[in-house]
């Protein structure tokens, strides 16, 4: 019987009739990722190349689902043989309205990126904070609870970064959004975790500023670690979401986009002298804590790794 290829895209409508979308497919479908748009998605590549590798006899699917169509595609989840998903744009936020329970990552961030379906039940998590803070150690050897971070952008990633950098009680948190009260209500959200004794000369531990250069870039010689959590860069002609000129060799530069190695921030990091990565990393990390709430064992991570393309 003729295999289908694991990157084919399903809808709700496969999902609707299931059984019979998938009759000849082995081995089964039971996990796979909801996105509109879902194409781009490199988690299928990842995870199904840890699956291999951990003889788990099942595949990872894209699945095409519009934000109208989350809470049905939601729902039959529940009727179905599947172990989980992952969410990505623009189903991380209205997700956790659909869910019988959220992990604190995913409440705290209101927003989710894995589900586990556990018999009737859909159980909602958040990896994208502990993933990023996975990452920043492989990439730059330091801990964040050392670091001065500014964190671009107020939407669903920055919140799961700004999150984790307070849980870790790093020194500072600077959150920069475009749209400024965004940045504030999250600086306002995380205020119990700033209201410890680790007290830091003269600017505030905890702070909110609008996108913007003359505020960026009083805040530069203040920090560590700059996140970008915003989609500048996504587009080849976007430019870096803060210019070389703003930057200083002192600084580490994490652009969560990983659409192309050398992102236009990475590019901005390296002219000014600092050093700079992509986002693949949080993107590895994340799925590697995804299968490990699935499967319950380590994720084979060096695998995941080389199926993103990494060495
Ligand atoms: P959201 O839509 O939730 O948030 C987007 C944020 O970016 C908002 O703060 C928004 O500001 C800001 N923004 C959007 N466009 C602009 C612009 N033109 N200029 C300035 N600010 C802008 O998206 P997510 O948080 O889900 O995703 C953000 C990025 O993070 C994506 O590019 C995604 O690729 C990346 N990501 C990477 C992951 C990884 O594993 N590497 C995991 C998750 C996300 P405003 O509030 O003003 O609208």
């Amino acid at each position: 019987m003729k295999k289908k290829r694991t990157t084919e895209r399903y809808t709700l409508a496969d999902l609707d009739n299931w059984r019979e979308a998938t009759r000849n497919i082995k081995p089964p479908i039971r996990l796979g990722v909801f996105g509109d748009p879902v194409a781009h998605s490199l988690s299928p590549e990842m995870q199904n190349a840890a699956l291999a590798a951990c003889n788990i006899d099942m595949q990872y699917a894209r699945f095409h689902i519009r934000p109208n169509e989350l809470r049905s595609a939601l729902h039959v989840l529940t009727e179905l043989d599947l172990v989980g998903v992952n969410l990505t744009v623009p189903h991380k936020i209205p997700a956790l309205h659909f869910l019988d329970d959220a992990d604190e990552n995913a409440r705290l961030t209101g927003a989710v990126n894995t589900i586990k379906i556990d018999g009737q039940k859909l159980r909602g998590f958040n990896t994208d904070g502990r993933g990023f803070s996975r990452a920043i150690r492989e990439e730059f050897s330091v801990d964040l609870r050392d670091m001065r971070v500014l964190v671009l952008g107020a939407g669903g990633a920055a919140r799961a970064i700004a999150l984790q950098c307070a849980k870790e009680n790093c020194e500072r948190l600077v959150l920069a959004n475009r749209t400024f009260d965004k940045a504030k209500k999250l600086a306002d959200d995380l205020l119990d975790f700033f209201a410890g004794p680790k007290v830091f000369g003269p600017v505030p531990r905890l702070q909110a500023i609008p996108l913007e250069e003359p505020a960026v870039r009083f805040q530069i010689g203040h920090v560590d670690l700059i996140a970008n959590a915003t989609p500048i860069g996504l587009n080849r002609a976007d430019s870096s979401p803060i210019p070389a000129r703003l930057l200083a060799p002192h600084l580490m530069i994490y652009d969560t986009i990983y659409s192309c190695e050398r992102t236009p921030f990475v590019s901005a990091a390296i002219e000014a002298g600092a050093r700079g990565a992509n986002g693949l990393s949080m993107l590895l990390h994340q799925g590697a804590l995804a299968f490990e709430i699935w499967f319950q064992r380590e994720a084979p991570i060096e695998v995941m790794r080389k199926a993103l393309g990494g060495s």
